[in-house]
């Protein structure tokens, strides 16, 4: 199927690694030019020459933290009339919520939320302007089955969700569609470090708590972050203009319910 994305211009945030970069390169696998961001620059500009090798595509590395208005506006000043954008950031940290006081929710909301919706309002006027716009939101399979120890990510992931359901309606009638996507278990440098910490506190090897979480999933393994690319590719492509104010998981099959 031709995605019909030739040409188009996107901005994918928190793309040097893991999801965010699979967004990219499947974008850019379907001719999208890039602008792709990180906080680290030497890594994002090795990301970029690699996508762009691989693709032929013009891509911009943008680095900074996507948290802050200037890390936005260096995002935007360098691709100022996208046509897609995907959200994407770290996630917040694990622990336990007595633990947590203002400044952690602060940067919680701040990253996983805030950051998103002053994205989407810096660029969804022009899509609906030029009558063309896909915003996909990467947010965790948590905002559809809460997990106990990241309260901070379950929290502030639903905040965005609970925002961009009724924006989401209020945008389609000018082809500007926004949906999320829920990622269950990717193979990412993420899951490798939660590994590492759960290992830690139960004494095993991180090989060892991999494994045993590996074999509670249907499929049998994590995700592939190419998976969750092309999913994302998409969504954000000229077929997918019906496809509005969904929460998609991607987990393998995780989430135990019929609907
Ligand atoms: P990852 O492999 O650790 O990659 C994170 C990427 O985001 C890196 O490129 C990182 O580069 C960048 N980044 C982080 N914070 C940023 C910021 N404030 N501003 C700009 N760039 C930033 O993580 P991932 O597994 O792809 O996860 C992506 C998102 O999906 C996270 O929010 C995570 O919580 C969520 N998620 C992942 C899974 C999973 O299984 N992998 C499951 C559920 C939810 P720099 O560090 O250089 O900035």
């Amino acid at each position: 199927m031709d995605l019909g994305l030739q040409g188009k211009k996107a901005i994918v945030c928190a793309a040097s690694k893991g999801l965010g970069k699979a967004c990219a390169q499947a974008l850019a696998e379907e001719g999208v030019d890039l602008v792709i961001t990180a906080r680290t620059e030497k890594t994002l500009e090795a990301t970029a020459h690699e996508i762009a090798d691989a693709t032929g595509v013009s891509v911009t590395p943008v680095a900074g933290d996507i948290a802050t208005e200037e890390g936005r506006a260096a995002a935007v000043a360098a691709c100022p009339a996208p046509d897609i954008l995907v959200n994407n950031a770290g996630g917040p940290p694990p622990g336990d919520f007595r633990e947590w006081g203002e400044a952690e929710w602060m940067a919680a909301v701040q990253t996983n939320m805030l950051a998103p919706i002053f994205l989407i309002k810096s660029v969804v006027d022009g899509m609906i302007d030029r009558r063309f716009g896909r915003i996909v939101n990467i947010t965790s399979g948590s905002v559809k089955a809460p997990i106990p120890n990241i309260g901070l990510s379950n929290g502030a992931r639903a905040g965005l969700t609970g925002f961009v359901a009724g924006l989401a309606r209020q945008v389609v009638e000018h082809n500007v569609t926004i949906n999320n996507l829920l990622p269950g278990q990717f193979a990412t440098d993420r899951l490798r470090e939660n590994f590492e910490s759960i290992a830690k506190k139960q004494g095993s090897t991180a090989e060892e708590a991999s494994e045993a979480r590996r074999k509670t999933n249907p499929a049998g393994r994590f995700g592939d972050p190419e998976e969750f690319g092309h999913a994302c590719a998409f969504l954000c492509s000229a077929r997918s203009g019906y496809i509005n104010g969904q929460n998609l998981l991607l987990d393998g099959g995780h989430y135990p319910g019929t609907l």
